[in-house]
């Protein structure tokens, strides 16, 4: 797992388990909710079947209310006719006839009976009757007749009180209630008379029916063809228990209606719910992935360099491991290179950090069109870079890493710095990496071995790991040691040979003639070139340990030691010659450097202004405030100012219009030119030409051939030093060689 993925899978998770909880919590409302639902719809249910109940049971006992009407209603009737008949004894038959007609009619119209009938024991009408009537109770006879029966029974079973009977049947194909009383009019005639009336149960009955008991819709059917929201009650006949008939209504369900009612409430909820998670599951995907995103934002910003979005040392370390165990386990091989920035310092204080930064952004834009994607390119510190290639191996003409020295000497177009064009360049320190061998920390410490080498050695290219570098390092730190050891134990003033016998050698003084450019090539200085006689290694380069001296911190002494050595030195010369004095770029820097100066020139009681001051131009970079007054304040003292190796740093014409100087040295690289490229003509005679502009003085460095010399004085060179005139020699040859003719000295050349 990369360290990319891990908070987005801690997101996913997170995810996965907010949803479930979520996911759980809306199930549960959901739950509840059909629970809610499902008791709705039982207790709607069970207090429906409660109603249904109460209302059938209504239908029935006001059924029986029914009955007992028309048995009261037969009662009243028997008792009237029976009244009625005893009143009018005299009457006749037909008179009865009569009576029975209007008794009928007044039973239909006041007790609302659809038919009333006078009959005899046997069943047959008393009276005479008018054909319909007949014809009517011709069919409803032999319905009536066991009624009949069961009255007279009854009525001699029990004579005092009139029997009555009355039944549910179905009369005239309607469902009807039917009764027969016997009347007492024994007084009257000796055949008994019995009373019989029946009413529908439909029509009239059933509107007082439904309207009395709140039946909506109740209608009569002959079969329960009830709709699907009604009900039928089931009439049967008394006798038969058969069905006559059904009475068919909807009823009122208070259950059904609650959870009609309570339906949509509880849609309603469950939508809520259901949209409320959804919302919420939005809005959590959506704030975890934002949770997740800033972590994602934390974790590259703790891992990578926020002005080039470089991976930092961190990830790089984590990158350089995984690659270790990657080789560990399939066996490979790798390439590690730490990239320094050469000069990098000096545009960041020269141009400030808006230009150091657009710099650092276009070198890493560099690279990175050189790599491929299975490589790492970190930034591990301001202007140091790693660089991790899989699947390659060390060799001394690595493509990319020359890519890569190519590139970055390619000049930069700085806008922060208004437009200005720099030159940098790097040093590079590689090491190849097998399996086996790969140890982390000492991989890294070869790479570092090697690029200090790239660097001391010259900056501007890269360096390989070998074994040998290893005892160089410590050859380094022994010769530091020494240094400082040989530093302390000097004496200030003396002739170079003085402590032979000392373990660590000595430093000496060399002097290196400079000659007027004009017939016959005077003289007209030297410079002071620092040297150290090791007892071990022999005659040491100053290039071999002025940077150890800068490393150490021992820069400072060391130059004080050459002024002092030289200023005695120089004092002895004829009063036209001048000495010139390196100076590095962090004795410059030192506060109160101009005082010491002067101090030690007072001390020596030499002439200021035979002092040369030679200053590359690393150290003009930081040309400040303070270095602008350490250098005026040395000018008002006669002290002069030469802008040393001129042309190899770079904005070098800036320079010259910045500060105050006396003198141009023009690299040596350039004089070397001379004879052999066409454009070192142009170049030095350009510069000779500028510096004449300018009122300077121009040195030329190198002049190695007659063929340089007479193009240099051609061109209008003030001064010339090199090998064609003298090596840079002790005190004591240098002495000697003031002395000779300048025509003995070129003898050796032509
Ligand atoms: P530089 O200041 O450019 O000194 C000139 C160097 O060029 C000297 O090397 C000198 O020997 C060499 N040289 C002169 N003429 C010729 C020539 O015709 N052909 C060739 N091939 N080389 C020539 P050296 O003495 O090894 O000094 C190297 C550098 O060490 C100097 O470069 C200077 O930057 C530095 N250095 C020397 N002495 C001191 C010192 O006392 N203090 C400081 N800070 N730096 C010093
Ligand atoms: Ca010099
Ligand atoms: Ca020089």
């Amino acid at each position: 797992m990369s360290a990319y993925d891990f908070p987005q899978r801690l997101a996913k998770r997170a995810t996965r388990s907010s949803s479930a909880t979520l996911a759980l919590l809306a199930i549960s409302g959901l739950a509840i909710l059909g629970l809610v639902f499902v008791a709705a719809l039982w207790a709607g249910k069970e207090s429906d079947a409660a109603a249904l109940d109460r209302q059938r049971k209504l239908v029935d006992s006001r059924l029986q209310d029914q009955v007992d009407r028309v048995s009261n209603d037969l009662r009243l009737m028997a008792a009237g006719y029976s009244s009625l008949i005893s009143a009018s004894a005299s009457m006749s038959n037909e008179d009865d006839a009569g009576t029975a007609q209007a008794f009928a009619t007044m039973s239909k119209t006041v007790f609302g009976y659809n038919g009333t009938f006078l009959i005899t024991p046997t069943g047959d009408l008393a009276f005479a009757s008018d054909p319909e009537t007949t014809r009517r109770y011709k069919w409803i006879r032999p319905l009536l007749l066991p009624m009949v029966r069961t009255v007279l029974h009854g009525k001699e079973a029990a004579a005092a009180n009139a029997p009555i009977r009355v039944d549910l049947m179905r009369l005239e194909g309607r469902p009807s209630i039917a009764g027969i009383a016997s009347i007492d009019a024994a007084s009257r005639t000796s055949q008994p008379l019995l009373l019989a009336a029946f009413r529908f149960l439909d029509g009239p009955t059933l509107d007082t029916l439904s309207r009395e008991q709140g039946l909506a819709g109740a209608r009569y059917a002959r079969t329960a063809d009830a709709e699907a929201n009604e009900v039928a009650f089931q009439i049967e006949a008394t006798a038969t228990h058969e069905p006559i008939g059904f009475i068919i209504w909807t009823p009122d369900l208070p259950g059904s209606r609650v959870v009609a009612r309570l339906t949509p409430l509880l849609t309603f909820a469950g939508v809520l719910i259901g949209g409320l998670f959804f919302a919420l599951m939005v809005r959590l995907r959506k704030s975890l992935l934002e949770l997740a995103q800033s972590e994602d934002h934390a974790r590259h910003l703790s891992l990578h360099d926020v002005l080039t979005g470089l991976p930092n040392r961190a990830l790089f370390s984590e990158r350089f491991k995984h690659c270790l165990d990657g080789l560990r386990h399939h066996g490979n091989q790798a390439l590690l290179a730490l990239i320094d920035l050469d000069r990098f310092k000096e545009v960041n204080d020269t141009y400030g950090h808006p230009a150091g930064d657009e710099l650092l952004i276009k070198a890493v834009a560099r690279m990175q069109e050189l790599l491929g994607n299975a490589d790492t390119l970190a930034r591990v510190g301001g202007d140091e870079f790693a660089l991790l290639v899989p699947g390659v191996s060390a060799g001394r003409d690595n493509e990319l890493l020359l890519q890569i020295i190519k590139t970055l000497s390619a000049p930069f177009e700085l806008r922060a710095g208004g437009g200005v064009i720099v030159r940098i360049g790097c040093s590079i320190g590689a090491v190849g990496i097998v399996e086996g061998t790969a140890e982390r920390g000492e991989t890294l410490r070869r790479a570092d071995v090697a690029l200090y080498e790239a660097k001391s050695s010259g900056r501007g290219k890269y360096v390989t790991y070998d074994v040998s570098m290893d005892s160089r390092g410590s050859e380094r730190e022994n010769l530091t040691r020494e240094l400082r050891k040989v530093l302390t134990e000097m004496p200030s003033s003396a002739c170079n040979d003085l402590r032979p016998e000392d373990d660590a050698g000595k430093l000496e003084l060399f002097f290196q003639s400079v000659h007027r450019a004009t017939r016959g090539e005077p003289i007209s200085g030297a410079e002071a070139l620092v040297r150290w006689r090791h007892p071990r290694l022999g005659l040491l380069a100053p290039d071999r340990f002025i940077p150890l001296a800068e490393e150490a911190g021992l820069i400072d002494q060391l130059g004080e030691w050459v002024l002092r050595r030289a200023a005695e030195e120089a004092r002895a010369w004829p009063e036209t010659m001048t000495v010139a004095v390196n100076v590095s770029p962090s004795q410059l820097r030192r506060r109160g450097f101009d005082s010491k100066v002067l101090s030690i020139i007072e001390e020596t009681g030499f002439d200021p202004a035979r002092l040369e001051l030679e200053l590359t131009e690393a150290a003009l970079f930081e040309v400040d405030a303070a270095v602008q007054s350490t250098l005026g304040n040395l000018r008002s003292q006669g002290v002069r100012i030469a802008l040393d190796d001129f042309g190899t740093g770079f904005s070098s014409l800036s320079h010259l219009l910045q500060i105050n100087i006396d003198r141009i040295k023009i690299d040596r690289s350039f004089v070397t030119l001379l004879g052999s490229k066409a454009e070192g003509a142009t170049i030095v005679s350009s510069v000779i030409a500028l510096s004449r502009k300018l009122g300077k003085a121009a040195t030329a460095e190198g002049v190695e051939t007659v063929g340089q010399r007479d193009f240099l004085i051609a061109a209008g060179c003030t001064d010339l030093q090199g090998y064609l005139y003298s090596r840079p020699l002790p005190c004591a040859e240098f002495a000697a060689l003031m002395l000779t003719p300048v025509d003995g000295r070129l003898r050796g050349r032509i």
